[in-house]
C-alpha cells in the first residue's frame, strides 16, 4: 500500500511553510533566500512565530507584512498569552486586520524564563489559547489555527485532558489544528483517530520536521512533547561532523514520513522550516509539491 517510487504522484497534496522572523541582516537574507525558493510551491499559506514572550512581535509582524505583499501568499500570524494584556494583544491583532493578516495561529506560549518553567497566566492576559481564540473572534472574523499535541503536551494532566483542552480551542473558534512535530506516524494517527472520537472535524494538519541538527533536536524534543524513536537516533548517528550525509538522511526520514501518512489518507503538511529551503523543497518535489506556473497558481 501507500506510495512506492515509481508510482504516479500524487497530485492532492497542499502544503504550508513555517517560518520565524530573523534577528540579523544575515539571518533575514537567508530567510528571504529560502522564501524566494518555497514561495512557487503556492502554499496554501506561511506562517511566522512569535518570539517568547512576545520578543519578536515587531518583527513578527514585519515579517508576515512583508511576506504577504511580496509574495502574494496568505501569511498567518503566530500570536501567544505570554507577557501582555488583553487590551494590548487585541491591539496587536488589530492592526494585523487593518494590514490585511487574516489568518492567526493562537499559542499559549511559553513562560519567558523557559520551556521547563512553571506557566503562569499573565495578570489582565488571556490564560490559555483557547481563551486567546475567543477573544481573537471577538476583535474580527479571522481564521484561526491552534496546536495539537500527537503525543500530549507535556504539561497536560492527561492526554484526556489535553484533547478536551484542544476541542474547547476548535469550539471557541479555530478551524485547523497545526501538530507538533512527531517521528511516529503511528502516535499521530492514533491521535486523529481519538480527536475524531471526541468530535473534532476540523483538519489536524501534521507538522513536519526535516531535521538538521540532531542534537539540538533532542535537546528541544525532551521539553516540547516530542519523544525522538530509537531508530532515529540509529540513523544519525555518526553523523554529527558530516552535515552532507545528515542532509540526506533528514530528507529521506521525512519524505518516508510524509508519504507513509498520504498512505493513510494525509493530505496536507506543514513544513517546519527554520528559515532553510533546501529540505523542504527537496521533500515537497520527491512528494510531486512542484513550482506552479503563474497561471495555474492563480486558476488553483
Ligand atoms: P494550550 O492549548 O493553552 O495548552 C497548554 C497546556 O495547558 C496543555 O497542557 C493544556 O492541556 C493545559 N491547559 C489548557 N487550558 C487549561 C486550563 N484552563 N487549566 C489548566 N490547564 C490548561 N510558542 C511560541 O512562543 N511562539 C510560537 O510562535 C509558537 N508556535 C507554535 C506552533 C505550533 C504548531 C506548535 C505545536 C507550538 C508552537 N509554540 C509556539 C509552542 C507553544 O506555545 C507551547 O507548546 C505551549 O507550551 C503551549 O501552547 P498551546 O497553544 O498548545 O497551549
Amino acid at each position: 500500500t501507500g506510495l512506492r517510487l515509481g508510482t504516479p504522484l500524487p497530485a492532492d497534496l497542499a502544503v504550508s511553510f513555517e517560518f520565524f522572523p530573523p534577528k540579523t541582516e544575515k539571518m533575514e537574507q537567508t530567510l528571504w533566500q529560502a522564501v524566494h525558493k518555497l514561495a512557487p510551491l503556492q502554499p496554501e499559506f506561511v506562517s511566522v512565530t512569535y518570539g517568547a514572550g512576545g520578543s519578536t512581535r515587531e518583527r513578527t509582524h514585519a515579517t508576515v507584512c512583508r511576506l504577504q505583499k511580496e509574495t502574494g501568499l496568505r501569511a498567518a500570524a503566530h500570536l501567544t498569552c505570554v507577557g501582555a494584556t488583553r487590551d494590548e494583544i487585541d491591539a496587536i491583532a488589530r492592526t494585523y486586520w487593518d494590514s490585511g493578516i487574516r489568518h492567526i495561529v493562537a499559542l499559549r506560549g511559553d513562560p519567558p524564563t523557559g520551556v521547563g518553567t512553571a506557566y503562569e497566566p499573565y495578570p489582565g492576559g488571556y490564560a490559555y489559547a483557547a481563551d486567546l481564540v475567543e477573544g481573537l473572534k471577538r476583535v474580527a472574523d479571522f481564521e484561526i489555527s491552534v496546536a495539537a499535541y500527537p503525543e500530549s503536551h507535556p504539561q497536560a494532566t492527561s492526554p484526556q485532558h489535553d484533547l478536551d483542552n484542544l476541542k474547547r480551542k476548535i469550539d471557541a473558534g479555530a478551524t485547523r489544528a497545526i501538530s507538533q512535530f512527531f517521528f511516529d506516524s503511528e502516535a499521530y494517527l492514533r491521535f486523529v483517530e481519538r480527536a475524531a472520537a471526541a468530535g473534532i472535524t476540523v483538519p489536524i494538519v501534521p507538522g513536519i520536521l526535516p531535521i538538521t541538527n540532531f542534537t539540538r533536536a533532542i535537546e528541544f524534543s525532551a521539553s516540547c512533547g516530542a519523544s525522538i524513536p530509537a531508530w532515529m537516533a540509529e540513523l544519525f548517528s555518526g553523523l554529527d561532523s558530516d552535515p552532507d550525509t545528515r542532509h540526506l538522511v533528514a530528507a529521506t526520514v521525512a519524505v518516508e514520513q510524509c508519504r507513509q501518512l498520504h498512505a493513510e489518507g494525509v493530505k496536507n503538511f506543514h513544513f517546519y522550516t527554520l528559515n532553510r529551503a533546501e529540505l523542504t523543497v527537496g521533500i515537497c518535489h520527491m512528494l510531486g509539491v512542484r513550482p506552479k506556473q503563474p497561471a495555474e497558481a492563480t486558476a488553483g
